[in-house]
């Protein structure tokens, strides 16, 4: 197979003392990405190859673009390490592309190569000269960047670099329980996650009949689409009828979505404790809706000790629904199925709750027993990205 890419590492790189745990990690999800394919897959400190077929180029590319922990990757050309053949190789790579200006970098990683960095980008760069007419070389700003990075036996050649998603590879920080809502925030907040190298568990609190199958369904397809950027996600329906109910009943409505939340926040950190997860993380905003003005924040935070990650938490909603977009989920988030927090929205909820009167409106119901029946009948359901990634290899 001649046909190969090279992957950068990016952030990778200036994490030196774990560089080995980070390029297995993603060296791992590569490879389970990559799974079906006929590929080969070589890692070293500073680089990754990917051999591949020809005809499975645009699939790849699609799915490396996915990866969290590539920073860009480029598809390149594969030579001996021998000047001539490299020589040729260049001008071969070249000939193919429009401009006027061009420089020639060169990274030796094989110090007994005969000539230095500087020798051999001179010696290609005055080959290509001679052999193109109306070209100059422009080392500041040219409109074609030819590399050449010569090891021990090959010597790779490319050009255009394709940009990655950057980040972490996914799992290298652990797992997070992400609160999935169907909205347009939760599935972006768990994608910046995810971007970050934190493995995600989805909790979704449903109220049947209050909230509909089509809101359950609607939450198991944004996460069919997350599962693009990592392997596989175990969803946990809440059912939260009953305690949606009893804080309709008995709590001041000004004070029912702080209440919801705090109660929400609770079954998290059970649920997040039980699958080992080190954080809760969410797709709250600060200022978007009364219970996300920063006193009720505080309030709302009050009951639990585990670190909450909120992605979007200064992040602008423009911004947030350009993500959406990107990554797909804006078109299932917008479908108008209503979801727990839609349905007992009281008229004026209070965007700065005091927290003794949160505490006080508590004590008027036994939640306890109501959080421990909400996590006995709890749902789990994994969903996996083999139908999507794979399809392609199963037709
Ligand atoms: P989203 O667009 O993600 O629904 P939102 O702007 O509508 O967010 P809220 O409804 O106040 O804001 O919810 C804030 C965050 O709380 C959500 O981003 C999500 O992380 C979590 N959340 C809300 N409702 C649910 C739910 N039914 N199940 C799980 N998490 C939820
Ligand atoms: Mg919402």
């Amino acid at each position: 197979m001649n046909n190969i890419i090279l992957i950068k590492y990016g952030e990778l790189t200036l994490k030196k003392g774990n560089i080995k745990y980070f390029i297995d990690c993603l060296y791992k999800n590569i490879n389970h990405k990559l799974k079906g394919l006929t590929v080969n897959i070589i890692k070293d400190n500073r680089r990754m190859f990917v051999e591949y077929q020809a005809k499975d180029q645009t699939t790849i590319i699609d799915i490396l673009k996915h990866i969290a922990g590539i920073y860009s990757f480029v598809i390149c050309y594969k030579v001996a390490s021998d000047l001539e053949k490299i020589k040729t190789e260049a001008l071969n790579l070249v000939s193919k592309e429009k401009f006027n200006t061009f420089k020639v970098e060169t990274k030796r990683s094989d110090k007994t190569f005969k000539y230095n960095s500087n020798e051999i980008s001179r010696m290609v760069g005055s080959y290509i000269l001679k052999n193109i007419a109306n070209i100059k070389v422009d080392v500041h700003h040219p409109e074609l960047l030819l590399n050449i990075e010569v090891r021990k036996d090959y010597t790779y050649l490319y050009t255009n670099e394709i940009k990655g998603l950057g980040g972490y590879p996914v799992g290298i920080q652990g797992k997070g329980m992400l609160m999935l809502s169907g909205g347009i925030d939760s599935p972006v907040a768990g994608f910046l996650a995810l971007k970050k190298g934190i493995k995600l568990e989805c909790i979704y609190f449903e109220s049947i009949p209050h909230t509909s199958i089509e809101a359950r369904n609607k939450v198991i397809n944004l996460i069919k689409k997350m599962t693009k950027f990592t392997n596989e996600i175990n969803l946990h329906i809440i059912p939260f009828t009953k305690m949606q109910e009893t804080i309709y009943q008995h709590v001041d409505p000004k004070y029912m979505i702080t209440i919801m939340r705090r109660m929400m926040y609770r079954i998290t950190e059970l649920l997040a404790k039980k699958n080992n997860c080190l954080v809760i993380v969410n797709g709250e905003s600060i200022g978007q809706v009364a219970s996300q003005t920063l006193s009720s924040m505080a309030v709302i935070n009050e009951v639990t000790n585990m670190p909450i990650i909120r992605p979007l938490s200064c992040m602008d909603k423009i911004d947030i629904i350009d993500i959406a977009k990107k990554i797909a989920t804006y078109d299932i988030s917008i479908l108008p199925f209503q979801d727990c927090c839609t349905v007992f929205v009281p008229k004026h909820p209070v965007t700065n709750p005091k927290l003794e009167k949160a505490i006080l409106m508590e004590k008027t119901f036994n939640y306890e027993d109501l959080i421990k029946e909400c996590l006995d009948n709890v749902i789990t359901i994994k969903i996996t990205d083999i139908e999507q990634d794979n399809l392609h290899n199963l037709l």
